[in-house]
């Protein structure tokens, strides 16, 4: 039986091992370095285009009160306080627009797949194309190694680095008092909140990006933030106030990677350790499964190799990092004509179905098991 070692128990990670189990014959070993089963809340949203993938890998067992399907985002100027438009998703009719929290859905791979007895908790300090070493020194040995390990890679060759993007995220969760099934985007001056369901249980996530800069180098997530609310009072929403008052926060500096790099021959990179980019576009986790069932796929054929893998890819994140960059300048914009300008193209946009569709398809449609190889 072939033997092959992912290095992260992320989504990139996890993903790609419940591919293999469920289909492939494989000795599988998954190496992580952090308390993965700690329950941290972290909201993400996937995209119908990571559904599909999700929907591979038995999402219908997922329990319903832990997800919502969202049927619509609505724009708002947090300038004028005043809605812009609602972007109906109701469309999206055999794979939905989901939200939930990241640390629900880890736990749900895991379980499905029974990976407990395949997950080794150590760190692995470097590796080979045969071989990972372990923070201990114990050296194993694999006929395939997947990279797995995030933006802030460690194994990466020196010259691919995470860059501070100039942004963060603040983050934080709250309870709701009605259950919703729509994301709320807030378009600012220089900064936008993101507000969002994680569950069926009230429970919601929001995220307020804007451009900060870095006292230090921060290279994890969920630094707690200390007096949020007195320091960004004038740029909440006022209705938001008595909720944020009280809400615990944590910053998440955003970086982006200073190139995409899938690695060489046989030792292959995926998810945020290949592309890690700004989440304006919420596709992170949507990247790292289409990823997932590439390189499974190649796997599946004898085909594996970085370089397959890269030209396969390469065109579609590209893309995908040029539409979240927009993505973040067009919500950012200051200037009062631009605003109104950005305004009206959002609502005829929104108001028009063919115009919806075709905006959001090169992102939703996406198959990453029917695309050719
Ligand atoms: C503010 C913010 C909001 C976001 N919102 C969204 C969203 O709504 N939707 C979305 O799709 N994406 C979102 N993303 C992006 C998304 O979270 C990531 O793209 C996605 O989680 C990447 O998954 P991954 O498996 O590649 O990496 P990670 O989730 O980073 O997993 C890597 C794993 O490898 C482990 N590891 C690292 N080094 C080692 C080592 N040497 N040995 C062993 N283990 C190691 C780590 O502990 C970790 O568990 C957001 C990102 C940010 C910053």
């Amino acid at each position: 039986m072939k033997k092959i070692g992912i290095i992260g128990c992320g989504i990139a990670g996890l993903a790609l091992a419940s591919l293999l189990k469920k289909s492939l014959d494989f000795d599988i070993s998954i190496f992580e370095k952090d308390n993965i089963q700690d329950t941290n809340v972290s909201g993400i949203q996937i995209s119908p285009n990571g559904k599909k993938v999700l929907s591979h890998l038995n999402f219908s067992n997922f329990q319903k009160d832990n997800f919502c399907s969202i049927k619509k985002i609505s724009f708002f100027d947090m300038v004028s306080s005043s809605r812009i438009s609602d972007m109906n998703l109701n469309y999206l009719k055999n794979e939905s627009y989901i939200t939930l929290n990241r640390s629900e859905l880890i736990k749900f791979l895991i379980h499905e797949y029974s990976l407990s007895k395949n997950i080794i908790k150590q760190k692995v300090v470097s590796f080979d194309e045969k071989k990972i070493i372990l923070e201990d020194n114990n050296q194993l040995e694999f006929d395939i190694i997947i990279v797995a390990d995030g933006i802030f890679s460690k194994l990466r060759i020196n010259n691919i680095k995470p860059v501070y993007s100039g942004y963060s995220a603040i983050r934080g969760f709250y309870k709701n008092l009605e259950i919703e099934d729509h994301i709320d985007v807030c378009l600012g001056k220089n900064c936008h909140l993101v507000k969002y369901p994680i569950d069926k249980k009230l429970n919601k996530s929001f995220t307020l990006v804007k451009k900060i800069e870095l006292k230090q180098d921060i290279n994890h997530y969920n630094y707690p933030l200390e007096n949020f609310f007195n320091d960004y009072k004038d740029i909440i929403p006022q209705d938001h106030h008595e909720i944020f008052k009280t809400t615990k926060t944590v910053i998440w500096p955003i970086y982006k990677l200073n190139k995409i790099f899938y690695g060489h021959d046989k030792s292959i990179f995926i998810g945020d350790s290949a592309h890690g980019f700004i989440p304006s576009r919420a596709q992170g986790a949507s990247m790292a499964l289409e990823d997932s069932m590439h390189l499974f796929n190649l796997i599946n054929k004898n085909l594996v190799s970085a370089d397959k893998l890269s030209k396969l890819r390469q065109k579609r994140i590209l893309k995908v990092i040029s539409k979240s960059e927009n993505n973040l300048i067009i919500f950012h914009l200051s200037s009062f004509v631009l605003r109104n300008i950005r305004n009206q193209i959002i609502k005829i946009i929104c108001k028009i179905h063919f115009l919806t569709k075709t905006i959001n398809s090169y992102i939703f449609d996406y198959n990453a098991n029917k695309s050719d190889f």
